[in-house]
């Protein structure tokens, strides 16, 4: 018996629609809300030259009440769609349910979203369901939490089950951090993902990494720098009346204008591996300064209660105990302590200043 394959083993994805070597571009609404507005979405996609549609049926929300999607009736806009354009079509797939609708309703592209990613029970189910159909391309959206074993054990069981035409999106990560970005890109674990399967085709979803149209272009740019192979965006004729992830999409025409001004380059892998560590060091400045806000916000709130309180703005002693246990801290995390103690003096000035200006504004 040979044994299954492994997502290591996945090759490149084809679609005839994308220009060899081209970058593959998915793009469509975060939802299909009704057939009018799918259709005038798509048709203004095909006719800037897009070969992939994509629109969410069945919508995963973090709380109930919110639109749940069209449902059923919505395959049949998007099936409108395809013998109207020629488009392919796709959508997401988070129970075995809506693997037999998609498939009976001939979508040709499912793709598990980053809650069902991170379910190993849901990705089973939905990889037995799929067990013999071989024709169907599958995305596998990252999980929520930056787990990169998690979001290959997912794809690992679509290989089990025979899936081939197997692909990865990129869409970012729920984490502790505070980020100018609604979802943590943590860049390196999409990249780890292309150490372990060079040939596997990996989309990066920059809409939902950005939350904010205004994001969807340097985060392409950024993708393509680091030579994902496509992206999935988020489209929509009417953006701001849209009933899910309105601040996030595009209209096709800001589509067009950002996919002409995205610079294809042909990389090397050192150029590859520098962006990447670079990337991670805005990252990284992006989470301190976020963090230094958070103090900033805190020692105003402390000002407000000493001022209250009648109490002196600065304490030496206190003064003293902190920097101490910080010099502690930093030394156990390997920075000098010369180094943690201006860092810390710069930020305790800082916090002064901000608690006397409050003073003098009130
Ligand atoms: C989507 O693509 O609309 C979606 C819900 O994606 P994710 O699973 O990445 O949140
Ligand atoms: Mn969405």
């Amino acid at each position: 018996m040979h044994s299954p394959m492994t997502p290591r083993d996945i090759a490149p994805l084809c679609f005839p629609c994308v220009k060899s070597g081209g970058p593959i571009i998915i793009a469509g609404p975060c939802s299909a809300e009704t057939e009018w507005q799918t259709l005038e979405t798509a048709r203004a996609l095909h006719t800037m030259g897009i070969g992939i549609f994509r629109a969410g049926v069945w919508k995963p929300r973090t709380r109930p009440g919110g639109f749940e999607g069209a449902g059923n009736q919505a395959l049949e806009w998007l099936q409108a769609v395809k013998r109207e354009t020629g488009m392919l079509i796709a959508t997401e797939v988070a129970t075995v349910d809506h693997v037999t609708a998609a498939l009976d309703a001939g979508i040709d592209i499912l793709w598990v979203g980053a809650r069902t990613c991170a379910n190993p029970f849901a990705m089973q189910d939905i990889a037995d369901r799929l067990q013999g159909h071989h024709e169907v391309t599958v995305l596998v959206k990252n999980p929520l939490n930056p787990d990169l074993d998690l979001w290959i054990g997912a794809m690992q069981r679509l290989c089990n089950a025979g899936i081939t035409r197997l692909g990865a999106v990129h869409r970012g990560f729920s984490t502790a951090a505070h980020h100018i970005y609604r979802n943590d890109p943590q860049w390196h674990i999409p990249f780890e993902l292309r150490r372990y399967a060079p040939n596997m085709t990996i989309l990066c979803d920059p809409s939902h990494i950005g939350g904010q149209r205004e994001y969807v272009e340097p985060l392409s740019q950024i993708a393509l720098d680091m030579t994902f192979d496509g992206l999935m965006i988020e489209s929509h004729c009417d953006p701001d009346n849209a009933l899910s992830d309105s601040a996030q999409q595009v209209t096709p025409d800001q589509l067009r204008s950002i996919l002409n001004r995205l610079v294809v380059r042909s990389g090397t892998n050192a150029d590859d591996e520098l962006s990447l560590m670079r990337q991670q060091i805005d990252d990284c400045d992006h989470e301190l300064l976020a963090v230094l806000a958070r103090r900033m916000s805190v020692s105003r709130k402390i000002g407000q209660f000493k001022k209250n309180n009648n109490l002196r703005v600065v304490q030496p002693a206190r003064y003293q105990e902190m920097i101490n246990a910080r010099l502690v801290e930093g030394g156990e995390l390997g920075l000098s302590s010369e180094f943690t103690q201006r860092v810390m003096e710069a930020i305790h000035e800082e916090s002064v200043r901000q608690q006397l200006e409050m003073d003098k504004n009130q």
